[in-house]
Order: C-alpha cells, then structure tokens, then sequence
C-alpha cells in the first residue's frame, strides 16, 4: 500500500495508545420475541431503537446509538457499543477510538459514510464502559440483524471478540480467528482487533493492518 495516508502513518508509529475493552462471552440469553423488527424500514427500525427498553441498558442512556453512514454500504464495520461520547453525540465511534477507526478506513481508502455503514452490537452504552452482557447484546440482535439486512453489505467486518462472538454466535478469540473468511447469515465476515483494543496494545496494530489488507483484497474479488 504506497498511498498510505499520513494520520495512519503517524497511527502507527508514534501513537502506543489502542486499548482494550476486556471482551464478554458466553451463551447468549433469550432474544427479543417477534415484535415486527425483521419487517421494519429504515424510518421504523430508526424509531423502534429510538424508543427500545428491551433490555437494562436504556436505563442509564442519553440516547440509543442507531449507527452511521451508507445505508447501501458495501461494507459494514461492527463494534461493540457507545462509549461515553457516542451516548453524549448520537453517533458510533466518535471518541479516541473512533478516530483510529476513521483513520484504519482511510488507510484502506475508506471513509465513514461512504460505501461504509458502522454499527454496534448494542445500540445503548453499557455503564462505566463495561462490555455487554450476552443477554443485552441477544435483546439489540434484532437491530443489528435487520440493519445488515436492508443494507445488504457485501463484507462484514467484526471489530473485536464482542462484534466477533455476537456474529459467529459463540465464544471466540480474535487471535484465532484473524486472517479467514467467515460468514454471517451468508455473508462474508471478516474479523480484526477492536481499535480501543488496538490503542492499547500496539503490538497489534500492524496485524490489524494485515486483516485491513486481507478484507480490502476479499472486498476486490467479490
Ligand atoms: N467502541 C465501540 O465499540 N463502539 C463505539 O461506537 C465506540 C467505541
Ligand atoms: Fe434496546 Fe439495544 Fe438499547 Fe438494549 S441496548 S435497550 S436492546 S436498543
């Protein structure tokens, strides 16, 4: 990749920052009953996650996080949930994290909002930044589920074991799974290192990169 942009460049090598948000696991518990999710447009889905008490996580919400960008992206980036700036903004990786990510987009010639959705597996911040439990990321499948099917992307890909757990519906480590194409629902999935993760763990980053390169190659032959 020679047209690497200078914020990755710099990413790279002089920020030793990507953290980690441990990861839940587990079986996931009694998911939402029927209630019309599977069915709904973009106008219905937007309101129903507006408005959603499915589970213990709108208590303490600003507002749910619905997720960003393309609705007909041919790629779709899944994280994990609001942090405390995506509850204060409405938006998905819009902190520290989401900058990497903005800069891990452009570094395959990518750019939020352009042929690029992102979402996350729980649409409401879990308190203090804990990650989701099983049970509150089966109550949000729903969502998730129904915006990958209106968007219809050609290649999922899971930042980090929560995204990568929710979608492969069992426990996983990224480590084992790097590097191979896997599938959703038919689609191609793909996982790498969730960017907080990455902040923290630098020694990382360059395979994240790799996975980058790997998803950008699978993207070209689909
Ligand atoms: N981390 C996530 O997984 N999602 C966000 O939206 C922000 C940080
Ligand atoms: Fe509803 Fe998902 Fe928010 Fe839980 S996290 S209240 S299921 S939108």
């Amino acid at each position: 990749m020679s047209q690497l942009p200078p914020e990755w460049l710099e990413e790279m090598n002089l920020l030793p920052v990507w953290r980690m948000r441990s990861a839940p696991t587990g079986d996931q518990g009694p998911v939402l009953q029927d209630s019309g999710i599977a069915q709904m447009d973009w106008p219905a889905l937007k309101a129903a996650v507006a408005t959603c008490t499915a589970c213990r996580l709108h208590e303490q919400r600003t507002q749910a996080v619905f997720g960003v960008g393309d609705e007909q992206a041919d790629w779709m980036f899944v994280g994990e949930g609001p942090g405390a700036e995506e509850d204060a903004r409405g938006e998905p990786f819009v902190g520290q994290a989401g900058k990497l990510l903005d800069n891990m987009l452009a570094s395959i010639s990518l750019k939020r909002g352009e042929k690029v959705y992102i979402a996350n597996v729980v649409k409401c911040r879990p308190p203090g930044n804990r990650n989701p439990e099983p049970d509150e990321a089966a109550a949000c499948a729903p969502y998730l589920d129904r915006q990958i099917a209106l968007i219809g992307p050609k290649l999922i890909v899971a930042l980090g074991k929560v995204a990568a757990t929710r979608l492969l519906g069992r426990e996983v480590s990224i480590a084992s799974l790097r590097g191979k194409l896997l599938d959703y629902q038919g689609r191609p999935l793909i996982v790498t290192y969730h960017p907080a993760y990455l902040l923290r763990n630098l020694g990382d980053k360059a395979r994240a990169w790799e996975d980058l390169c790997f998803a950008k190659r699978t993207m070209e032959n689909l």
